[in-house]
């Protein structure tokens, strides 16, 4: 089946007793035993399982080709789990340019735990001169958080394969609309579903999805179901809900970002703009080889500083000054400043996740904001 169909039909089923033809929201915690002791609804405890997170980790799993789906309550409870199911001492190579919220977890709740390194993963000297024995697990995220870096998918696995080395990916700025790397190789994915999963900037979720059932996969649902950062049956419901569009989603998205990072390239108050679908961008060749579409999110600098960033996104009426992404509304921020103080961010940029409004109200919202 194509991504569409799967989008629509892998999350709900007509409800068997009521014929309703969208899955019901089951609240119940608990379900009853049959006299001899056994389930026979398939469900013991909702921390476990719940009805409405098994019809949502199927449609996450199918969407991404994966052999299962284990979803959780944010994205960073899904990176967790991932750094939790990995022995202690096991030492971790992930990106310069990386999720800063997933950067600081690592670097401050496994600290002493977990050993790391934040390197440019795209270089293959630089990454095989970090690799050490206790090496167990490469991160990437492609395209990155808040640069649009393109991490070569194909040539990390390679490099990880040869050494037997995990890789896991973070594919929110992609989405499986737009990239796969399931098919490229990867091990694992990680989604913040609070982004174009959601879809409307009104809940907070995690995904990860395996390539195969594992030991490794069997400890991560370990740290599910005993951790419990779970997301409830309605954020599941919700969830369900929005990936029905999703594909439809982010053909808007893929078009408005394109176009709208053609404008700016061509404006002359911007420095630079980086989108992986602008023939400029260092890396585009590699995004045409691994992405079927180059998402919804560009970042841009501005010829000046902090100053001159401020004043563009203080001028806008239609982009909301924001953080997140992944929402029909257009948001714009200034990155540096979210990051905190060890920020390596440009203090002239400024990251935009492209909405849905039509394209001509937010190229002039921009132009005049630039004027
Ligand atoms: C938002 C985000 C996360 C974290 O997800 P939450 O749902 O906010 O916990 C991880 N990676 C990327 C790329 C993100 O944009």
């Amino acid at each position: 089946m194509k991504i569409e169909t799967i989008a629509i039909h892998a999350g709900n089923h007509v409800d068997e007793s009521s014929k309703a033809v969208i899955q019901p929201i089951v609240l119940s915690t608990t379900f009853e035993r049959a006299a001899d002791g056994t389930y026979p609804g398939g469900h013991i405890y909702s921390r476990s399982s719940n009805p409405n997170r098994t019809l949502l980790e199927n449609v996450l799993a199918k969407l991404e080709g994966g052999a299962d789906a284990a979803s959780f309550s944010s994205g960073n409870a899904a990176g967790m789990a991932v750094f939790q199911s990995l022995t202690p001492g096991t030492h971790i190579i992930a990106p310069d340019d990386m999720y800063h919220g997933l950067r600081n977890q690592l670097k401050t709740l496994f600290a002493g735990i977990l050993t790391f390194d934040f390197i440019d993963v795209n270089n293959p000297e630089t990454l095989q001169s970090h690799i050490r024995p206790e090496t167990g697990l490469i991160w990437i995220e492609t395209p990155s958080n808040p640069l649009l870096k393109i991490t070569d998918i194909r040539k990390v696995v390679a490099i990880a394969k040869a050494k037997g080395i995990k890789v896991a990916c973070d594919n929110t700025f992609a989405t499986p609309i737009c990239q796969q790397p399931l098919a490229l190789g990867a091990d694992l994915v990680m989604h913040s579903a609070t982004k174009y999963f959601g879809g409307h900037s009104d809940l907070m979720g995690g995904a990860l999805v395996t390539k195969e059932n594992s030991d490794w996969w069997s400890k991560i649902r370990q740290v599910q179901g005993m951790g419990g950062a779970i997301p409830s049956p309605m954020d599941c419901y919700m969830l369900t809900r929005s990936i029905k569009t999703l594909p439809y989603r982010m053909r808007g998205h893929v078009h408005n970002a394109q176009l709208l990072a053609e404008f700016l390239e061509k404006h002359p108050k911007v420095e630079a703009v980086m989108y992986p679908g602008l023939p400029s961008h260092p890396q585009h060749a590699i995004a045409k080889e691994q992405m079927s579409a180059f998402g919804g999110m560009l970042s841009f600098t501005l010829k000046g500083g902090e100053a001159e960033a401020r004043s563009v996104i203080n001028g806008l009426k239609i982009f909301t000054r924001a953080t997140s992404l992944g929402g029909v509304e257009s948001l714009i921020e200034h990155r540096a400043t979210v990051e905190g103080p060890d920020t390596k961010t440009p203090f002239n940029l400024l990251r935009v996740s492209v909405g849905l409004e039509h394209i001509d109200d937010l190229i002039a919202d921009l132009e005049q904001a630039l004027a």
